[in-house]
């Protein structure tokens, strides 16, 4: 990592689990030992985020994994920033590739989503990444720096945001990025902010890396410069296997 700021690694739990394994869950991350020098976050489904943050009693933070784009009312379905806020949630997920390419969600509207949970004092880890068909064609830049720009166009202060970039042909396919490719995209979305935002939001903010990251390949990935840590999906449904992915900051 730079050494910009604290290693952060968030466990995206998507719409997994049960009452019943997210206990078993929680109970190994509070018996694992995990770094000191490690922010932390857990995203589990809505509905489970209450018991897991009563359960929990290792210093690590819940995450939702999506919230409105504004104030709550007669919008059936979706919940608040505001809401989050309530209920004791300090970081928000906004961008992830399923919910731009599966649920549809636009540029524009993620933009907004993210500036109004920052307004309410929420962390917000914003995804980007491209597609197969991108990268294939050259295009994994323009296609990263156009979703970064719709963020910047929306906000204006970076502090509490997390960049993950995500590409989405390693998403939860076992495909893991090469430390070296991840680190390259890493670079140029350092670069990307020291030109478009300032330089002291390109040395500050935490670039985090996802996609197929596991307990055997974290270690490598988290010795590349600009890889500040990992949003990581499946292998966070591991208590034991998640805890190796926190402790490999290096
Ligand atoms: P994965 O998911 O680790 O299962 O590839 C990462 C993510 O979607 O954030």
């Amino acid at each position: 990592m730079a050494g910009t700021g604290r290693f952060f690694v968030g466990g995206n739990w998507k719409c997994n689990g049960t009452v019943e394994s997210l206990k078993k869950l929680v109970d190994e991350l509070n018996s694992a030992k995990l770094e000191e020098d490690v922010d932390i976050v857990v995203s589990p489904p809505y509905l489970y985020i209450s018991q897991v943050l009563g359960s929990l009693t290792k210093r690590i933070e819940v995450a939702a994994q999506n919230c409105w784009t504004g104030k709550g009312g007669a919008f059936t379905g979706e919940i608040s920033a505001d809401q989050l806020v309530d209920g004791g949630v300090k970081w928000v997920i906004q961008g992830h590739s399923e919910r731009r390419h599966v649920i549809g969600e636009t540029d524009a509207m993620i933009g907004q989503k993210s500036a109004y949970a920052l307004s309410k004092n929420l962390g917000v880890i914003a995804c980007v990444g491209e597609k197969l068909e991108d990268r294939e064609a050259n295009r994994t830049t323009d296609v990263v720096f156009e979703q970064l720009q719709a963020y910047a166009d929306a906000v204006s202060d970076w502090s509490n945001i997390v960049v993950a970039y995500e590409p989405v042909w390693a998403i939860g396919t076992g495909k893991v990025a090469s430390p070296q490719q991840a680190q390259e995209v890493h670079a140029a979305i350092r670069q990307w902010l020291k030109e478009k935002i300032s330089p002291e939001v390109s040395s500050k903010t935490r670039i985090i890396y996802g996609g197929s990251v596991n307990g055997a390949n974290s270690a490598e990935l988290a010795t590349q410069e600009d890889i500040d840590g990992f949003l990581v999906g499946g292998a966070a449904l591991k208590g034991l296997e998640f805890a190796t992915i926190c402790n490999a900051v290096t």
